[in-house]
């Protein structure tokens, strides 16, 4: 099956992302076809600072294969070096009922968090269409906040599917239930553009200042603390099997303990958890050439695999004429 994903370089990578979308991905390189991609383009919506976004996207980059993707196994690449994605966007949004748009939700809640209310973000889930469609994958792995996005991109094929016939795979997405939505350090979606994250690669004194930060009910040490609705419970138990998830619980039922106990035992799993994918990160980052060689290679492949799709668009269409 073909499988793709993409991600932001709006920022760092977190622990939402790491189990939403990358982790995922690594897993289904196994037995897929699998396609994953820096959406650079998608940053736009968030990142106005140019040397700032370059940065981010070889950052996102090596941050991409220190923890996993194979470009051996997936073809992996930047959004901006496959321009086809563009045109089919605006081809798209000849096929996209602007009610479809101003249902979504990821829209209505940035503008809400004061994210300014321009026509890239609102129109963001047409070129998430065209990242998905010009591809014909089958699957797309993603968090909670992703699913209508993948629905959107459904509706918009089925239209232009009705109008030109059977160009585009109609995709589905899968979803990891408990993992749909990481919450970040204030309990709200963890998200690159909130300012509540948990990064992958942070170095470890900020880690630790950081889930410190994390937002926990005020209940005096000796007595008994809820797990269920806790932030730190809700993150740690990503990195936990079963037992140690009901040791935790048990930590929780007993009181005695603080929350700053359960944020310092979060912080040891998490940077315990990440250490091998580190010292990969290391030898990326020494080796930045060798990231954008691959890159390179990514793009060709991907540029191979969309023309027979691009070519059956501009045709149907009467852009070839
Ligand atoms: P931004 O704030 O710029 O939108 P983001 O942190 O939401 O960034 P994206 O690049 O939009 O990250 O999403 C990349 C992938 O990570 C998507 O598949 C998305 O569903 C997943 N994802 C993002 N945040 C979470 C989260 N808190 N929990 C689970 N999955 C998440
Ligand atoms: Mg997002």
């Amino acid at each position: 099956m073909r499988v793709l994903t993409g991600i932001q370089p709006s920022g760092d990578l977190h622990i939402g992302n790491y189990f939403g979308s990358i982790k995922q991905m690594v897993d289904a390189q196994k037995e897929n076809d699998t396609f994953a991609f820096i959406a650079n383009y998608h940053a736009q919506t968030s990142v106005k600072d140019g040397k700032r976004l370059a940065e981010l996207t070889m950052q996102s980059a090596t941050d991409f294969l220190a923890l996993g993707i194979d470009p051996q196994k997936s073809t992996f690449w930047v959004q901006s070096d496959v321009k086809e994605v563009l045109e089919l966007y605006w081809v798209l949004s000849s096929f996209t009922p602007m009610g479809l748009l101003e249902r979504a939700h990821s829209y209505k809640d940035k503008t809400a968090k004061g994210i300014a209310a321009n026509h890239s973000l609102f129109s963001y889930p047409v070129l998430m269409a065209a990242d998905i469609l010009l591809y014909q994958p089958d699957i797309i792995p993603v968090g909670k906040d992703q699913i209508q996005h993948v629905e959107i991109a459904r509706d918009i094929a089925i239209k232009f599917n009705n109008e030109y016939g059977d160009i585009f795979k109609l995709p589905e997405y899968k979803i990891e239930a408990n993992v749909a939505t990481v919450p970040g350090t204030d309990g709200q979606k963890m998200s690159k553009s909130y300012n509540n994250t948990v990064n992958i690669f942070g170095e470890e004194k900020k880690q630790l200042k950081t889930i410190k930060k994390i937002v926990t009910e005020a209940v005096p040490m000796e007595e008994p603390k809820e797990y269920e609705t806790c932030n730190v419970y809700n993150m740690a138990k990503l990195f936990l099997n079963e037992n140690e998830c009901k040791e935790l619980q048990q930590r929780y039922k007993k009181g005695g303990e603080g929350h700053g106990h359960f944020k310092l035992y979060l912080h040891d799993i998490i940077w315990e958890f990440f250490k091998p994918y580190r010292e990969k990160r290391e030898y990326y980052a020494a080796h930045q050439d060798e990231v954008r060689e691959i890159l390179l290679q990514g793009a060709h492949k991907a540029k191979e695999i969309v023309a027979p799709t691009i070519d059956k668009v501009r045709t149907v269409t009467g852009i070839k004429y």
